[in-house]
């Protein structure tokens, strides 16, 4: 229509949109989403469009919930604003902290806030080396983290980010930042059991702290899932050996539950679905499940304790720190989890029956692995089930097309398909967002040759 029109070359004109295919928005222009009401977003065309993707890993209790929108008005009334610098709080920080430490893995209860996860997790870096210098030892800074990782895109996160692409423009990664393999089984394995595999990604750990010396390393950052680099699911046997390795070399933990956080793996953290015991923890999206911009990085009691009682005042702050508004959209989210039993039916029958249909695509002619968790599924393509070698060219991307043609979204990583539907999704919606996957694995297999 010439709305749509208007919009999209408005938007051609004045935004800046690195993160999409500038070829293909150059020709079709951007697709303009105005409205969202449980798991369908609609376009301004009139589509309605199945969100296989929860907008990106972030609305976990669905679009239209009007208890987060109604929590927020009620804030935006009362207190729109004010700084939680200077010996300040407000009612709805100071309840979020209280809930959230119900909910966080045991001895996580202290948490600094801020408002992407790329500045949770920059802010991590920058308190683990505050804590480390607090011990003395303060040569303690290197940061190990994966290949492949997603941490976000401030200088510091894009440098834990293992993602190569990230860096050589911007000069990155920083110095003290080292990247370690990540337990691709599928793609990395080749013979080995997936546990004997597990165990062998697990030792590189240990021999990077070897290479750049314990009493230089400050922490381990991970996702309990990895989200970039394909939806990582790791083998029971890494993180066990993960942790021994940390504890052994005096090496902190960070886990980055930006995407797991908040039921996506099936309980509150992927930490409790992996029995990880973080030093600090990063969460955003899920957090007020995308209606607020917010996040936090949780402390633990060793790095929540010695900053606490430093009894030093240590300029680190957002102005939108313990935003009112955000943090009372958060509140209303937790209960909205709480009330409607999310996070127990993403493990339970919610959860199976996505699982269920996802590895039901295992049979398709071009699927070589599904895997999955909780909510989170991946589905990766292969021309050669046997060898697993793929196809040339962008598969996922010629995928993705077919799904957002009809209607569906799902998210394209390489070779890779990704899945992360709003945690309230029914049955019923699950086998329609199924019958559609399934359409496009079919006009993908086609274009390709393989069916
Ligand atoms: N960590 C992970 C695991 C993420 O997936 C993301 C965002 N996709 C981030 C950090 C960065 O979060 P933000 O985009 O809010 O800065």
């Amino acid at each position: 229509s010439n709305q749509t029109r208007r919009w999209q070359e408005m938007d051609a004109r004045h935004h800046v949109h690195p993160f999409s295919d500038q070829a293909a928005l150059a020709k079709k222009g951007a697709r303009v989403i105005t409205h969202a009401e449980g798991v369908y977003l609609y376009d301004s065309e009139g589509h309605k469009i199945i969100d296989g993707m929860a907008g990106l890993w972030c609305v976990n209790v669905g679009y239209g919930r009007s208890e987060l929108a109604e929590a927020g008005y009620k804030a935006l009334k009362e207190l729109p604003y004010y700084n939680t610098f200077f010996q300040t709080t407000n009612p709805y920080t100071a309840e979020l902290g209280e809930r959230l430490a119900e909910v966080t893995p045991d001895g996580l209860d202290r948490f600094f806030f801020a408002n992407s996860g790329s500045e949770a997790n920059d802010s991590m870096v920058k308190i683990i080396r505050y804590y480390w210098s607090l011990q003395g030892k303060p040569e303690k800074k290197v940061f190990i983290s994966r290949k492949q990782a997603y941490h976000g895109v401030t200088m510091t996160a894009a440098s834990l980010s293992g993602i190569s692409a990230m860096h050589p423009q911007a000069g990155l990664p920083l110095p003290n930042h080292a990247h370690i393999d990540f337990p691709y089984w599928y793609g990395m394995g080749g013979d080995m059991d997936p546990n004997e595999f597990g165990v062998h990604i697990a030792m590189k750990l240990e021999e990077k702290i070897l290479e750049i010396g314990a009493e230089n390393v400050a922490a381990f950052v991970a996702e309990p899932v990895q989200g970039a680099g394909g939806l990582i699911i790791p083998p029971d046997s890494y993180w066990p050996v993960i942790q021994e390795i940390c504890h052994k070399y005096d090496i902190l933990l960070h886990a980055d539950e930006v995407i797991c956080g908040f039921g996506r793996t099936g309980n509150w953290f992927g930490s409790h679905t992996y029995g990880i015991v973080p030093d600090t923890m990063a969460m955003a999206k899920g957090m007020t499940s995308g209606y607020q911009p917010l996040s936090a990085v949780a402390l633990g009691p060793r790095v929540g304790d010695a900053l606490h009682n430093s009894g030093e005042e240590w300029s680190h702050g957002f102005t939108y720190s313990g935003h009112p508004v955000a943090s009372a959209v958060a509140l209303a989210n937790l209960d909205v989890l709480q009330k409607d039993k999310l996070v127990e039916k993403a493990g339970g029958e919610t959860g199976e029956h996505f699982l269920k249909h996802l590895h039901a695509l295992a049979d398709h002619p071009i699927v070589g692995e599904t895997r999955g968790v909780g909510l989170l599924g991946a589905i990766e393509l292969v021309k050669d089930k046997k060898t697993r070698e793929r196809f040339e060219g962008d598969t996922g991307g010629l995928c993705r097309d077919h799904c957002f043609e009809n209607d569906l979204i799902m998210r394209a990583i390489g070779n890779t398909m990704v899945l992360s539907p709003p945690l309230s999704i029914t049955k019923a919606e699950l086998d329609e967002l199924f019958t559609l996957a399934r359409k496009a694995l079919d006009a993908t297999a086609k274009d390709l040759g393989a069916m």
